[in-house]
C-alpha cells in the first residue's frame, strides 16, 4: 500500500522485439487507463520490468535490471516484474529479489491497471488477483485474449513492430518458448488490419511483422498458407504504409505463395528473418529443425524470386554432440549461400529442454572458439556485401539525428539488430531519403543524400 497516488510508470523493455511489441501494447493500456509514461525511473510511481527468460544470459540481465530498480526505489514506488521470466520462474523472482512488489506472466497486460490498483490500496497482492482481473475473465482466456484484442498502441518513432500471433507448436529441442508462451495463437485478422491502421494513424512508415513464428500464422485459426493473404490485406487496406517486414520465419513453412506475395507487392521489402540454427543434417536432426534440402530449395526459392533479397538468420554452435565436421559443414554454408545478416549463438543449455539433458554436451571454451570463428567468417561476407552496395542510389528511413548527421536504415536494416547508414546531413527523423551509398563499413554504410 501506498499514501501517494500512483499516477506515472517507467517501462523497461528487454528481450526480443515481440516483447518491444508487448511493451507498446502495455504502455498503450496504460495511458488509456489514465496512467503516463515518464523516461527517467526516478520520475516514476510504478517501475516495470518488461523481462526476457529466453536464455541464461537473459535472465541474468532481467534479474540484473530488477536489482538495479530495486537498489534506487524510494518510498512509495512500487516495482512490477513482467513477462517471459516470470513466465518460466513465477515466484521465484520475487525470491531473487525481494523489493519486487508484484509480478505479472507474459501476455496478461490487459490486468495491469487492475493490478496497480491493488498495489495503490493493498501492501499484499491476494495470490488469486489475477482472476477476475479483467473484464471478468479466467486466467486462462487472460493470454488468450491479449493476443486478440487490438491493443491500444503508444509507437516510438516511424516504425513499429505487429505482434500477429503468440506462442509456438514447433519441437526445436533446444528452445524454452513453447513452455513459456504456450501453444501458437494467431491474432485474427481484422484486429491486425485494424492494429496496423492505428500505427500509420500514428505516424509509423514501417511495420515489422514478429511473432516466435510468423509463417504459422492462421494455423490455429484453421488456415493454411494464411500469411500471404494476411500481407495482402495489409498492403491493400493499410493507407500510407511505406513498408511492411517480415521477421522470424521458420524455414519448412515458407511457400511459394508467400514468396509470390512478397516479390509481387511494393510495400513488402525484400527482406526476411530466417532462423536456421546450423547446416549440418544430424545437427539439424538431433536439434529436430527442417533438413539441409529444405533450406537450399527455399533459398534457391526466395532468390529467384527476389535477386535483391536481404537475408538475416541466426545459428547456434556448441550444440551437444557437434563434432568438428559438423561445425565446418557449418562454415562451409555460410561460405556458400554469403547471407546479408547473421548472429551466433552459443548453445545455452536450458533446464526443461530436451537439448539440455542430451549426451556430449560441449565444452565452454569450444563453444566460444566456434562463435568466434564462425563471426570472423561472416563479418568478411557482410563486408563484402556492403561494398557490393556502394554506388547504388536506396531509400534510407530516417530514424536520428545530431551533430550535423541523420542516421537511417535500408530495406536490408532491421531496427536494433542490423546495420544503419550515416548520411552527413540533418534530415527528420521519419522521413525517407534517397540516397547514394558512398562507403562500406563491415556492418554499416555511409551515403550522400539525392532527394528527400
Ligand atoms: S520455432 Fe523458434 S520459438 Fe518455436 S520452438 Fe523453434 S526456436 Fe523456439
Amino acid at each position: 500500500m501506498t499514501d501517494f497516488p500512483l499516477t506515472t510508470y517507467h517501462l523497461l523493455t528487454l528481450g526480443c522485439a515481440k516483447n518491444v511489441a508487448d511493451s507498446d501494447g502495455i504502455g498503450g493500456i496504460l495511458d488509456e487507463s489514465g496512467y503516463a509514461s515518464v523516461a527517467d525511473a526516478r520520475d516514476a510511481d510504478v517501475l516495470i520490468v518488461n523481462t526476457c527468460g529466453f536464455l541464461q544470459a537473459s535472465r541474468k540481465e532481467s534479474l540484473g535490471a530488477l536489482r538495479e530498480l530495486a537498489a534506487h526505489k524510494r518510498d512509495g514506488q512500487v516495482l512490477i516484474a513482467a513477462g517471459c521470466l516470470i513466465s518460466r520462474y513465477g515466484e521465484r523472482v520475487q525470491r531473487e529479489v525481494p523489493e519486487v512488489d508484484a509480478v505479472i506472466d507474459a501476455g496478461k497486460w490487459l490486468a495491469l491497471p487492475r493490478l496497480i490498483q491493488y498495489l495503490q490500496v493493498d501492501e499484499n497482492v491476494p495470490d488469486d488477483w489475477l482472476t477476475n482481473a479483467y473484464a471478468g475473465l479466467p486466467l486462462e482466456q487472460l493470454a488468450a485474449r491479449s493476443i486478440v484484442e487490438q491493443l491500444p498502441r503508444a509507437p516510438h518513432g516511424p516504425s513499429a513492430y505487429l505482434k500477429i500471433a503468440d506462442g509456438c507448436d514447433r519441437p526445436c529441442t533446444f528452445c524454452i518458448i513453447p513452455t513459456i508462451k504456450g501453444a501458437h495463437r494467431s491474432k485474427p485478422a481484422d484486429a491486425v488490419i485494424a492494429e496496423a491502421r492505428d500505427l500509420v494513424a500514428r505516424g509509423v512508415q514501417e511495420i515489422i511483422l514478429v511473432a516466435q513464428d510468423t509463417t504459422a500464422y492462421g494455423w490455429d485459426l484453421g488456415m493454411r498458407d494464411a500469411l500471404a493473404p494476411l500481407i495482402e490485406r495489409i498492403c491493400n487496406e493499410v493507407e500510407g504504409l511505406r513498408w511492411l517486414r517480415l521477421m522470424y520465419a521458420y524455414p519448412g513453412h515458407i511457400t511459394p505463395r508467400l514468396i509470390e506475395t512478397m516479390a509481387r507487392l511494393p510495400q513488402v521489402v525484400h527482406y526476411l528473418d530466417v532462423p536456421l540454427q546450423h547446416a549440418h543434417a544430424e545437427t539439424l536432426k538431433r536439434m529436430k529443425r527442417p533438413n539441409i534440402g529444405v533450406m537450399h530449395k527455399m533459398l534457391d526459392d526466395l532468390r529467384a524470386a527476389m535477386p535483391d533479397l536481404a537475408i538475416r538468420t541466426t545459428f547456434i554452435v556448441g550444440f551437444p554432440g557437434e563434432t568438428d565436421d559438423e561445425f565446418n559443414a557449418l562454415l562451409e554454408f555460410l561460405n556458400e549461400q554469403q547471407f546479408d545478416r547473421v548472429g551466433v549463438f552459443e548453445f545455452s543449455r536450458e533446464d526443461g529442454t530436451p537439448a539440455a539433458y542430451l549426451e556430449n554436451q560441449v565444452a565452454a571454451r569450444v563453444k566460444k572458439d566456434r562463435r568466434e570463428q564462425a563471426m570472423a567468417v561472416q563479418q568478411k561476407i557482410s563486408l563484402a556485401k556492403n561494398r557490393a552496395c556502394v554506388g547504388k542510389t536506396l531509400d534510407v528511413l530516417i530514424e536520428g539525428v545530431g551533430d550535423g548527421v541523420s542516421i537511417g536504415r535500408t530495406y536490408r536494416d532491421a531496427p536494433e539488430v542490423d546495420g544503419v547508414v550515416l548520411i552527413q546531413k540533418e534530415i527528420p527523423p521519419g522521413k525517407f531519403a534517397r540516397a547514394q551509398i558512398t562507403g562500406a563499413m563491415e556492418y554499416d554504410l555511409t551515403a550522400q543524400v539525392s532527394a528527400e
